[in-house]
């Protein structure tokens, strides 16, 4: 049986890929699953699946997690360290989908005893892609993407020579806003910000995909896993979210991945990967779709997208600037603080403030500066905010 952990197993995606455990449960011995405040949802997983242990990243909700464990076998711990632990526990393959920069730490763990990640947070990716790699080589580790887009190019690129890839394009939905006059953005609410068109997903990802931060994240992902070049990466806003991803060759094909707007075919394949098995997905019947469309993002719309770029032209730590810019400004918008507009103006502002320190080629990428660079950005956001609160 396979040693099997879920980080951040009481959320989006934690939930898909315990369906898909639960759906095939004699093959999976459950080690650790992790969660936040959700704590009925994690007992009652880590009861019914029979995990080793259930941590969450809370220390006032230890008692509370005892209290919902009671009368099983499974370990209560909390805390960061405690997740951290956690993600150490010996197992096979660790699912990480945790949300944030909070994801970095139990990512190192789980490469660190040299099991395979299956990989969700890109946020850990784009803040901190070279240690993470570097970690998985010098372990012996695998990392595999979750992300759906990422997932679709490494399926589009099994078997094939990467050095014949020309181009690669990632499809976007255009999130909640993508038909909205622009000058109405300003006045989007938090409500509004989560409703996806599309995918089923946790509150700050969908928020993410109406900004587009979520794209660029996921631009800077492709740069940072597959190696492609900034002028390699593109996005096309695709409404149906039916085509995840393109990968482009030297002779012009075009090999695209297509599927329903499901994360477990994502999970589902870094799951049983190297190998195909069913999954309980839709089978896509594409005379009913009949048509599917494709249009070039408005950057003035999105501006996250150019932000993506300056990043990736800069390197070294701006990933981590600039992940934890967004991170800390959706805090604010999420708590009321700013519009939805004002998360662009934030992220470009500590971007140009506290990039150009952190962007040389050859800096060095540890942890430490890793978390030093994420929580000085953050302070920078904070300082911004006030700046804008204080001239309106
Ligand atoms: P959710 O918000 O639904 O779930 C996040 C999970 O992380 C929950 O288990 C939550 O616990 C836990 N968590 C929250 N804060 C902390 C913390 N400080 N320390 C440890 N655990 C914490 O997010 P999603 O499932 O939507 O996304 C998870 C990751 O996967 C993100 O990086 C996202 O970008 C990525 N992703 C998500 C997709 C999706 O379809 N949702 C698609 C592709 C990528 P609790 O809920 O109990 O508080």
């Amino acid at each position: 049986m396979k040693k099997i952990s879920v980080l951040g197993a009481t959320g989006s995606v934690g939930q898909n890929t315990i369906d898909l455990l639960r759906r095939t449960r004699e093959d999976y011995n459950i080690v650790a699953l992790t969660g936040g405040r959700n704590i009925a949802q994690l007992a009652a997983d880590a009861i019914e699946l029979q995990a080793d242990i259930a941590v969450t990243a809370y220390e006032d909700l230890l008692d509370d997690l005892r209290a919902a464990l009671a009368g099983s076998d499974v370990e209560a711990a909390a805390g960061e360290e405690a997740i951290v632990e956690a993600a150490f526990r010996p197992a096979f393959w660790v699912m990480s989908a945790i949300v944030g920069a909070a994801g970095l730490r139990p990512g190192l763990a789980v490469l660190e005893q040299g099991a395979t990640l299956a990989l969700a947070n890109k946020e850990s990716l784009v803040a901190a892609a070279p240690l993470l790699l570097e970690t998985a080589r010098a372990n012996n580790a695998r990392i595999l993407p979750v992300d759906s887009e990422h997932s679709a190019i490494f399926q589009a690129l099994v078997g094939e020579d990467r050095s014949a890839v020309s181009r690669v394009i990632i499809t976007a939905s255009g999130g909640a806003f993508r038909d909205w006059p622009l000058e109405k953005l300003a006045t989007a609410t938090i409500e509004q910000a989560s409703t996806h068109p599309n995918w089923d997903m946790g509150q700050r990802i969908t928020i993410d995909s109406a900004s587009m931060f979520n794209k660029a994240l996921e631009m800077i992902e492709a740069r940072e896993f597959f190696g492609f070049t900034p002028e390699q990466i593109e996005v096309l806003i695709h409404p149906e979210s039916t085509v995840h991803a393109l990968v482009g060759f030297k002779d012009g094909a075009l090999m695209a991945h297509v599927g329903p707007p499901d994360m477990r075919h994502a999970i589902g394949y870094a799951l049983n990967w190297p190998r195909r098995d069913t999954l309980p997905v839709e089978r896509l019947d594409l005379a009913a779709i009949g048509q599917l469309s494709f249009r070039t993002p408005d950057l003035n719309r999105y501006p996250a997208l150019g932000l993506a770029h300056q990043v990736m032209e800069a390197g070294g730590l701006s990933g981590a600037v600039f992940n934890a810019a967004k991170e800390r400004a959706l805090d604010h918008f999420i708590g009321g603080r700013i519009g939805f507009w004002d998360m662009n103006v934030i992220v470009e502002e500590v971007l140009n403030r506290q990039s150009p320190g952190q962007s040389h080629k050859d800096v060095s990428i540890t942890l430490d500066r890793v978390l030093q660079v994420d929580h000085l950005a953050r302070i920078c956001a904070d300082d911004v905010m006030r700046e804008q609160a204080n001239r309106k």
